[in-house]
């Protein structure tokens, strides 16, 4: 078969190879092809391999060189909170002076002041907020994310989110998996009636199922916010009505959110800086993904999660940015990998996997992307480095040059090609 587009002259193309969920040792595991080619047919990918490419040729074949540049699959930023209004700067001053976050949180900041801009924000004031990261986050070689409703609280605002989120999806080249996260905090109106607030999220879960917008269910399971009991009652629900289900779990007290979602089949537990000895067992044993958020560690400037002892236990771990405005305001996902790196001290091969294929498998998505093969979704990014490690030793700017989004030029010489979608 002939192909549409043909990217050839690579010098190094590394994928995974390993099916997913990818655990413990297998992650270090990923394939090199030298001198690669990638042909790519009706958005998906034809043939990878190395060496002659001319049968794959006829007369309106687009032939992009590389140049010699690296090829990765396209990177999957599997927890963000992209969808908000304002920003939280003052806040970061604040902190960095020690003063509490609760005191910040009684003046009308931290989380709840964004649910504040976030509810009285309009539905374009909100597009276009995030259609601007979207598009950092494009030129940083993110083709995919995930991201959270939760700035809401309240029904009418967390579905605006959604809707927010399922127009981006329409109208940006980059896939947008969107989770409804109503239990993200405990809204003031609901400060000393926590019973009712919960009540009236498992009643609203009926209307978000029959909404179409999402099939994702994310609680914060912490200290202060909902408890393991809390959290089990709303997931329980989430699961009766079919959605899959994520946890904010053990970020700052080791309270169990990660074993919860073990036992519950959640498909990813997120942050687990706090996580106990007994649940990375628990973790281990199944293929629930320890989704690992090294940004916020960073920005906080608190421990990071213990990603070298999971991933030695033969936990399948993932890496995401949890861009947000309050704990990790960066849309440059690059940086999150070299974190990852220098912090979780993952190798480079390790990273991959967590940024790709485990990425894509807690979302979903395992059967489309993640991995450059062919009948995948040909998401593929172009780095202008000479070896997959060079990536994370030259840190803090951007290595892509190129950004295919399912066949089609997103991204050409660092700047983004508009007309798609
Ligand atoms: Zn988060």
């Amino acid at each position: 078969m002939k192909a549409e587009l043909i990217i050839y002259n690579i010098r190094k193309l590394y994928t995974s190879v390993e099916k997913a969920p990818v655990k413990g040792y297998s992650m270090s595991r990923i394939q090199m092809i030298p001198n690669a080619f990638i042909a790519v047919n009706d958005g998906k990918i034809l043939e990878i391999n190395s060496g002659d490419f001319k049968n794959y040729i006829n007369f309106s074949t687009i032939l992009i060189d590389a140049n010699h540049k690296i090829c990765l699959p396209g990177f999957i930023d599997s927890h963000t909170h992209l969808v908000h209004a304002g920003s939280r700067e003052d806040e970061f001053e604040k902190l960095k002076k020690g003063v509490p976050y609760l005191d910040i949180l009684n003046n009308g900041g931290g989380i709840l002041g964004t649910v504040d801009k976030t509810r009285h924000a309009t539905f374009d004031q909100l597009f276009s907020k995030a259609y601007k990261s979207l598009d950092t986050m494009l030129l940083f070689g993110v083709t995919t994310i995930e991201a959270k409703s939760g700035y809401g609280l309240c029904l009418e605002t967390e579905l605006k989110q959604l809707k927010v989120m399922y127009e981006l999806n329409r109208k940006h080249p980059i896939d947008i998996i969107s989770t409804y996260m109503g239990a993200h905090a405990i809204p003031k109106e609901y400060e000393h009636n926590k019973k009712t607030f919960i009540d009236k999220i498992k009643d609203d879960l009926v209307y978000i199922k029959s909404s179409n917008l999402t099939n994702l269910v994310d609680v914060f399971c912490e200290t202060g916010v909902f408890n393991i009991d809390e959290s089990r009652d709303i997931l329980q629900k989430a699961l009766e009505l079919d959605f899959k289900i994520k946890l904010h779990a053990d970020e700052i007290d080791p309270l169990g959110g990660a074993g919860l979602g073990v036992d519950l089949g959640a498909t990813s537990v997120d942050h687990l800086m706090a996580i106990s000895p007994k649940d990375i067992k628990a973790l281990a044993q199944s293929n629930t993904i320890a989704n690992i958020l090294p940004g916020t560690s960073f920005y906080l400037n608190k421990a990071y999660a213990n990603a070298r002892s999971m991933i030695d236990q033969g936990c399948a771990v993932s890496i995401s940015s949890d861009y947000n405005p309050g704990s990790c305001p960066t849309e440059n996902f690059q940086l999150i990998c070299q974190l990852a790196a220098n912090q979780l001290k993952m190798s480079p091969e390790e990273i991959l996997n967590a940024v790709t294929v485990n990425a894509a498998y807690h979302l979903g998505l395992s059967d489309k992307i993640g991995t450059l093969e062919k009948g995948k979704d040909a998401d593929i990014i172009l780095l202008d480095i000479p070896n997959l490690a060079y990536m994370f030793y030259h840190f803090g700017i951007n290595h892509v040059t190129d950004v295919i989004k399912k066949g089609e030029v997103v991204v050409k010489n660092k700047v983004i090609q508009r007309g798609r979608k």
